[in-house]
């Protein structure tokens, strides 16, 4: 049977290529999903391997979004999995899109390439809604970061930008960010947590324990996430482990104990649904990487969801299809559509 992990923090991650690993370890597992999309929003939608367009029945217009503030790291609502703290909720009205800074030496994920400390990482393409003048869009990108810095794509409602260096996508995610656009993006290579998961430990072992042990065998961990299950919420003796990007990731496999326990590490399994941002209810992208004007997963409002006031006796409202469902139903037929895409390609 086939698993699904995911944890709070790596929500911001693309999750089309947190999991690209190729290498797989027998194991048996449980299906891990979210607490708080099972719990209240249904289940969740998960991901697939590549930037494949999707066309919203409902389309946005350009509107304007709240000055950028503080997004925090982890994003509970677009993970798949629950975990034993609840992550901060953070408002609509605050958006900051990380952006890449100084190239660093690149660290391979579990089946990433092999590391790389010259070239700098590839910049995520952005996805802009409706840049309204079109021709002085391009010249004012072109002023900013140049002719070569950037190259457009015209979909059927979107526009994609493809920055050419970190520096680019930097200086342009600042242009639209300012210019009010609204946009999604990904999370850039290298800001991606390394991550393997640590099997046979006891839920009640202490995360500081775990980071400091893994911490001695010369890692640097950014976050720690104990797994519960799916349905009945039990915590499961599994841990996440999320190291910082350095060239001696892989060296985490030779970890064998933790807290009195013997340990197995081993590589996260990928998932095989289509991520569903919980800010805009779209496709494939994730509510850290999101600009997009907010949707509400009930009653399909152009507000937060966690500010939603639609009683419970009103039928809910999907932002995808208009239908009686909330937008991360799994039967909703835009969902559907973009399952059947997806599979037939
Ligand atoms: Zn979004
Ligand atoms: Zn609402
Ligand atoms: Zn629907």
């Amino acid at each position: 049977m086939d698993s699904i992990y995911s944890s709070t923090d790596d929500s911001s991650i693309p999750l089309t290529e947190r999991f690209s690993s190729k290498r797989t370890r027998k194991r048996k597992s449980a299906k891990l999903v979210s607490s708080k999309s099972a719990a209240q929003e249904g289940p969740p939608v998960g991901e697939v391997s590549d930037f494949v367009d999707i066309t919203p029945t409902t389309t946005a217009r350009p509107r304007k979004v709240a000055a950028p503030g503080k997004i925090p790291d982890d994003d509970t609502r677009d993970s798949n999995v629950a975990v034993t703290k609840p992550a901060p909720t953070p408002t609509s009205s605050t958006r900051t899109i990380t952006t890449p800074t100084a190239p660093t030496a690149s660290a391979p994920g579990p089946s990433g390439p092999p590391p790389n400390t010259t070239s700098s990482p590839k910049p995520p393409p952005i996805h802009i809604q409706e840049v309204g003048d079109f021709e002085g869009f391009c010249r004012a990108l072109d002023a900013l970061v140049g002719r070569d810095g950037f190259f457009c794509k015209a979909r059927m409602h979107e526009i994609m930008i493809t920055p050419s260096t970190p520096d680019a996508y930097r200086q342009i995610i600042k242009y639209l960010t300012e210019g009010k656009y609204a946009f999604h993006t990904y999370q850039i290579k290298t800001d991606r947590a390394y991550r393997v998961v640590f099997r046979s430990l006891h839920h009640r072992t202490p995360i500081l324990e775990i980071t400091r042990d893994v911490e001695e065998q010369g890692h640097k961990v950014r976050g720690v996430t104990n797994a519960l299950h799916p349905r009945s919420k039990m915590p499961l003796p599994l841990f996440f482990v999320d190291l910082e990007p350095a060239p001696n990731n892989s060296e985490v496999f030779n970890i064998h104990r933790i807290f009195y326990t013997e340990v197995r590490v081993e590589e996260p399994h990928k998932r095989s649904d289509i991520v569903q941002c919980t800010r805009c209810q779209q496709f494939r992208h994730t509510k850290s990487y999101c600009n997009r004007p907010p949707r509400c997963v009930r009653c399909a409002g152009e507000h937060d969801s966690s500010t939603c006031s639609k009683s419970r006796e009103t039928p809910a409202t999907c932002a995808l299809c208009g239908n009686n469902h909330p937008a991360n139903y799994r039967w909703c037929q835009v969902y559907k559509a973009l399952q059947k895409a997806t599979t037939n390609f």
